[in-house]
């Protein structure tokens, strides 16, 4: 049985049969499927090599876990119906119920999808950074918002944590509470690091993400390693935050002058706090990226692979591109990176010229860097 940071849990053996015999028996939804939780789950792992070839210095085979493809639009979909599950054969709550999360936004589109299907009433508390596109999708999924100061620290009054906390305690509802619950690396233990292993037939060298609950990370390298012998795991961390090691990395950034603990606009990734699911001793190694680079890159996935991604998978793949230069990662080798999220999330913020420009990005440069091979 697994042991991670925080929690020691029993996997469960009913829903490990589910999951593993789903991907091996193929996709639940090559037949008519009973609703959209059945969408979530079982993505497509897709072969780099268009952006390989505009960047012209990667020569090892890199691939992309595509999470966009789950029905809310997110890895986080997977977290959500496995918390929710397991809550729910607990008997800890019922449909009628209302679960309260604190969430940068993504947990929250897939919380809010899950509720609409089962019945739940949601709440979802979100910092202001957050794009008005998740919070529109929340909306529409019936749920109700509340918006916090990006700026409060996590353990502050105003903070979206303490602010569900508080909540649930005065109207009676749930966290699930996605920092501390084992079905958020479980979802990733049983689910996609199962189907990383299936897709790549085995063969994987490097498995690079980025963090926020650390979940994914947590989950996702604990199976890699028992399956895959030698696979080493990059992760990924914006300035600003401070969940790399060692803690000296974090402290400011040579490009850029981006500073420990400094507001960046990344979404969903870096905290200042280290959450009780994320394992950081499973890390190999760690990458710091800076906002410009992930947006260019974002911008490159989706010119050169067509890959509608999200702002964290420019970190990530900004990340691993840097790893992969720095360690001399070559031919021989094979690198996943796993893209978290969708473009949807950001039509008014990075895949917008204007936003990109009033946000102090230098423009010419990001074009530079998406559409001259070289530059
Ligand atoms: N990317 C995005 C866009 C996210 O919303 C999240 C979740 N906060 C992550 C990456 C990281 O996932 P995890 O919480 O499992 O570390």
């Amino acid at each position: 049985a697994p042991s991670y940071v925080g929690w020691d849990k029993e996997i469960d053996d009913d829903f490990n049969k589910l999951t593993v015999g789903a991907i091996k028996g193929g996709r639940p939804y090559e037949k008519i499927c009973d609703s959209a939780l059945d969408l979530i789950g079982f993505t497509p792992m897709v072969r780099m090599s268009r952006l390989s070839k505009f960047l012209d210095d990667v020569d090892c085979d890199w691939l992309g876990k595509v999470e966009l493809f789950n029905a809310g639009g997110s890895v986080k979909d997977r977290i959500a119906k496995r918390m929710v599950e397991e809550a729910e054969k607990s008997g800890r709550i019922k449909p009628g119920d209302i679960l309260i999360e604190a969430t940068s936004g993504n947990t929250g589109v897939g919380l809010c999808l899950v509720s609409a299907i089962k019945g739940y009433k949601q709440i979802i508390c979100l910092p202001q950074k957050m794009s008005g596109e998740k919070v529109n999708t929340m909306k529409c999924l019936g749920a109700e918002i509340l918006r916090t100061p990006t700026e409060a620290a996590w353990d502050a009054q105003d903070s979206h944590i303490f602010l569900s906390a508080r909540l649930a305690k005065d109207l009676g509802g749930h966290v699930l509470d996605q920092y501390k619950n084992p079905g958020n690396p479980l979802a990733h233990y049983d689910g996609t690091a199962e189907e990383i292993a299936e897709q790549c037939e085995g063969k994987l060298d490097y498995m690079i993400m980025s963090t926020g609950t650390g979940g994914t990370m947590t989950g996702v390298a604990k199976k890699l390693k028992e399956l895959i012998p030698g696979v080493q795991v990059v992760g990924v961390d914006p300035y600003g935050s401070i969940l790399a090691e060692p803690a000296e990395v974090n402290e400011k950034s040579t490009r850029t002058g981006q500073e420990k603990l400094s507001a960046y606009h990344v979404e969903g990734i870096g905290y200042d706090f280290i959450p009780t699911v994320l394992d950081r001793e499973i890390v190999d190694h760690w990458v710091k990226t800076d906002d410009d680079e992930a947006f260019a890159m974002c911008r490159a996935l989706v010119r050169h692979e067509g890959l509608l991604i999200g702002g964290s998978c420019g970190s990530t793949v900004a990340g691993a591109y840097r790893f992969i230069k720095e360690n001399k990662i070559g031919k021989d080798k094979r690198c996943a990176v796993l893209l978290a999220d969708s473009a949807r999330n950001y039509m008014s913020k990075f895949m917008d010229d204007g936003w990109l420009e009033q946000s102090g990005f230098d423009l010419a440069k990001i074009h530079a860097a998406v559409f001259e091979k070289g530059s």
